[in-house]
């Protein structure tokens, strides 16, 4: 009998994730995924970045326990509840007040990326009464219809079934290679009044682009992009949801930067604990919604309000998380660049920053080998990339020293196999 009847019998072919990784998961815990037959797996991928505290941290988890046994409010609309007031006045003293960000206000979308991105795009619409949106070449920001128009993503894209409008499409840091000056390239273009790009209302950026290959923009280039923006009198959006969280080694991507978003999205580990939750930040100047115009049922989930404040309280009321991500972000780089010395000096590369960090392939069916041969081993690590050709760790950012060995051990044999098939292919 097939152990995948009911998911393959019920559930619709848009399934995607299963499929690369065909077993029943029935427990998880920190870095570790454990199937219903008891075989463990290290977590290399983490919900697509979700699950920065690991899966079910006795803290959060405790704080969850709690709140459910005291009967706190699981649901109430947009209503004051005192789990939202907790979190509002922990993410404002922890995160926002610290970072020179305390006059942004926050918005709870509904509780998807997508739809704080939706809500950041509708917002810088509204305050400047401009329709036209920049976004980056490989930039990847959800799959509902206005943050899809912004997505790079052609499978994706494809998908849409109406014209994907009211974008223009720009290159990314470095798309033309190190030489070729992209912001120069949109100045030209945004000065020309018959370039034929229309007067945007916003930039939508990720710092590090998750899902479009683990491309980074530098310091430098965000300086000028900012700059930019302000020139162009165009807002400035982050979205954060995947590099943000201290995914890269800070709470925000753009932190050590220099630079002020006007509108900055996060979701993904928000809620700590994989909990649906997503919010909007933008200047309080920029706050001219009328009550519930962008609604929605879901708006706020007071279980996320209790974690996600769990998790401020317990990893960033100092330095110490960070720091610790940072080491890790190090030593993850150390080990794939000594698999690149070992299996593909030629044909290898790393990219990425902090522990959002992967190894370039040169395509695809490479890359997609590597992460079956890894599987088998143990390890559940995923493909990212115009071409899924970066095999990228997204690992929970609490993993130990010692996992992260066991699994660069893994990656390790997985590139050894697959690299000297490719060798064997080539010769014959
Ligand atoms: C995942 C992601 C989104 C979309 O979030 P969903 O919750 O999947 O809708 C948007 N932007 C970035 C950068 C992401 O990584």
């Amino acid at each position: 009998m097939n152990t995948f009847e009911q998911f393959e019998q019920h559930e619709s072919g848009i399934r995607s994730y299963c499929r690369s990784f065909p077993v029943v998961f029935k427990q998880a815990r920190g870095a570790e995924l454990i199937t219903r037959e008891g075989k463990s797996y290290i977590d290399f991928l983490a919900g697509a970045g979700t699950l920065n505290y690991g899966h079910n941290h006795p803290v959060l988890k405790k704080a969850l326990i709690d709140y459910l046994e005291n009967d706190g409010l699981t649901h109430g609309l947009d209503m004051y509840s005192d789990a939202k007031e907790r979190f509002l006045e922990t993410f404002h003293r922890v995160i926002l007040e610290p970072r020179g960000l305390g006059d942004h206000v926050i918005q709870f979308s509904g509780p998807t990326g997508a739809n704080s991105v939706e809500a950041a795009l509708k917002l810088a619409r509204k305050v400047t009464g401009r329709s036209n949106i920049i976004s980056f070449t490989n930039g990847f920001h959800g799959c509902t219809i206005g943050a899809l128009a912004a997505t790079g993503n052609q499978h994706h894209r494809g998908a849409a079934g109406v014209p994907l409008a009211e974008v223009s499409r720009m290159p990314y840091a470095n798309y033309f290679g190190k030489d070729v000056n992209t912001i120069a390239m949109m100045d030209k273009l945004l000065s020309d009044p018959s370039s034929g790009v229309d007067k945007p209302a916003a930039v939508i950026v990720e710092v590090v682009q998750g899902e479009g290959g683990l491309n980074t923009a530098s310091a430098e280039w965000m300086r000028k992009l900012e700059k930019l923006c302000r020139k162009h009198d165009m807002l400035l959006i982050v979205d954060d949801i995947q590099a943000g969280c201290g995914r890269t080694g800070s709470f925000f991507s753009f932190e050590e930067m220099g630079i002020k978003p006007d509108i900055i999205t996060l979701s993904k580990s928000l809620s700590g604990f994989g909990l649906p939750f997503a919010i909007v930040l933008f200047r309080r100047e920029l706050d001219q919604w009328e009550p519930g115009e962008h609604n929605g049922t879901f708006r706020g989930n007071n279980h996320a309000f209790v974690t996600a404040t769990a998790a401020l309280e317990h990893f960033w009321t100092n330095d110490e998380f960070a720091k610790s991500i940072q080491a890790k972000g190090k030593l993850i780089k150390e080990r794939m660049q000594k698999i690149v010395r070992k299996h593909g000096p030629d044909s290898l590369y790393v990219k990425g920053r902090g522990m959002m960090i992967g190894i370039n392939c040169p395509d695809g069916d490479i890359a997609a080998a590597i992460c079956r041969e890894a599987f088998e081993r143990g390890l559940v690590i995923e493909t990212s990339g115009n071409h899924s050709q970066v095999v990228k760790c997204l690992c929970p950012l609490i993993i130990s020293e010692e996992q992260i060995a066991k699994a660069m051990d893994i990656l390790d044999a997985a590139f050894a196999k697959v690299m000297t098939e490719q060798v064997d292919s080539q010769a014959s």
